[in-house]
């Protein structure tokens, strides 16, 4: 068995690490980018709930400025009936007929208001049920999410122990060239093709590291340009 063939285990198992690895940190942000998501569905329910509480406010508002006044005229026409003169009456009568004309404006404002009320409320509904929907496919899309971020922690954890026995197998030279090089270039070892090139960096190797590659045994061959380490299948 040639060195290679261990460290080539190795960087399968390290190659599924990093798989996971990318899994483990990406799964926290899609849950996040969810949760975001629904707030801002959330916030459309709020704004639709504010509407509608201003409209009834106005309705309740409005209904009240015109109460106020229907009774303000009721006392001023108590108190004309005991006045003297023509002209103290005419002058009631014209404060009167102003006040009228406020109550009417206030009762049609009152009655557009109203005519609102159905339309602001369905849009609470709707707001209401897109809301609820999107909270329970939320909830469980991210509790799919957390399941199976405790699958990959499981399965990281037992390719890291797999690791450290495929680490021991591999020679000393090969594993120190092989861990320098892998933060910085991945796959740290690649095949050297058919045609001699190199299928890290794809650069054409001279026939001297062809021949070594061919040779295997205990020593370290790396592409001449990338550094990575250089194999052949056997019987390639
Ligand atoms: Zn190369």
């Amino acid at each position: 068995m040639s060195a290679i063939e261990p460290l080539i285990d190795l960087q399968d198992i390290d190659s599924q690490i990093r798989d996971l690895e990318r899994e483990e940190k990406d799964i926290p942000r899609r849950q996040a980018q969810e949760r975001a998501r629904l707030a801002g569905v959330n916030t459309s329910l709020s704004s639709a709930k504010e509407q509608l509480d201003a409209l009834l406010l106005r309705i309740r508002q409005t209904e009240a400025e015109a109460a106020d006044r229907r009774e303000k005229v009721r006392q001023m026409k108590i108190q004309q009936a005991s006045l003297k003169t023509n002209k103290e009456f005419q002058a009631y009568t014209m404060q009167i007929t102003g006040i009228q004309q406020e109550i009417d404006a206030l009762d049609a404002r009152q009655i557009a208001a109203m005519d609102e009320r159905p339309q602001a409320e369905a849009r609470v509904r709707e707001a209401q049920a897109k809301a609820d929907a999107d909270k329970g496919g939320v909830d469980e899309f991210c509790g799919e999410l957390g399941e199976r971020l405790a699958a990959v922690k499981e399965e990281l954890a037992a390719l890291r122990a797999r690791r450290k026995e495929a680490a021991a197998a591999v020679p000393q030279n090969f594993l120190r060239y092989y861990e320098r090089l892998r933060t910085k270039r991945w796959p740290a070892a690649v095949r050297l093709n058919r045609e001699c090139v190199c299928e890290g960096c794809h650069l054409v190797q001279p026939p001297s590291v062809e021949q070594m590659v061919q040779r295997g045994g205990d020593n370290i061959v790396a592409c001449t340009m990338c550094g990575r380490l250089l194999y052949r299948e056997p019987g390639f």
